[in-house]
């Protein structure tokens, strides 16, 4: 065997991992908001060092961690939907982000994040072409590396842009009309290394979190 490679193989397990909520064992919910700030910081940080393909592919992961937990969600209430194959996948495991955004315009009524899907999907494809085609010369991809490295720099903006926008949302689906309790993982400020201002529903005398907690639950 040379020096450096190992026999055993990098996956040694084909089943994949499904997604763990707070409310399933003690200590998911802060694990998950550890997990979520040190993306953050990461995403931050190779952002600014110029690593654009880094910091996409973990804006990439948050977001699809944060629709993931509303396909979770809304799910639960679709015991009928286990004959469509979209559906199945989701409950199979960990999802694409093509697979969630895809399962959400079908199953999510909130206009806000219908919206923030549209977005999501459009930045997903931009992702698509600085992941996968960053080294490739075609007949329709003729860029040289420098237009390359600057598209890579616009996508990873404009993902934590999206990112923080599906934040919003998910706050507010998280709180609204539930009181401050019912918060998101990245409550009060996960997202905080990229410019996400602290959670209004959770900072103490927020008008937000007055109103929240005089409504009654849904
Ligand atoms: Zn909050």
């Amino acid at each position: 065997m040379k020096e450096g490679r190992s026999s055993q193989p990098l996956v040694t397990n084909s089943v994949k991992p499904k997604r763990i909520s707070a409310s399933s064992a003690p200590g998911v919910g802060a694990a998950r908001f550890n997990l979520l700030w040190k993306t953050a910081e990461r995403i931050a940080m190779a952002n600014s060092a110029g690593y654009y393909l880094e910091a996409t592919t973990l804006i990439e992961s948050l977001v699809a961690d944060r629709l993931e937990k509303r396909v979770q969600f809304l799910l639960a209430d679709h015991a009928e939907a286990e004959s469509k194959k979209v559906f199945r996948e989701a409950r199979k495991g960990f999802a694409e982000l093509g697979t969630l955004t895809k399962l959400l315009s079908t199953l999510e009524k909130d206009e806000a994040l219908r919206a923030s899907l549209v977005v999501i999907d459009e930045w997903r494809r931009g992702r698509n072409k600085v992941i996968h085609q960053m080294a490739k010369l075609g007949d329709t991809v003729r860029d040289t590396w420098d237009e390359r490295l600057a598209n890579a720099r616009k996508v990873a903006a404009r993902g934590i842009s999206v990112l923080c926008e599906v934040d919003l949302v998910d706050r507010r689906l998280s709180h609204d009309g539930r009181g401050v309790q019912f918060a998101s993982a990245t409550c009060p400020n996960a997202l905080e290394p990229l410019g996400q201002a602290p959670c209004d529903w959770c900072a103490p005398g927020s008008a937000a979190r007055a109103r929240s907690t005089v409504r009654p639950r849904r």
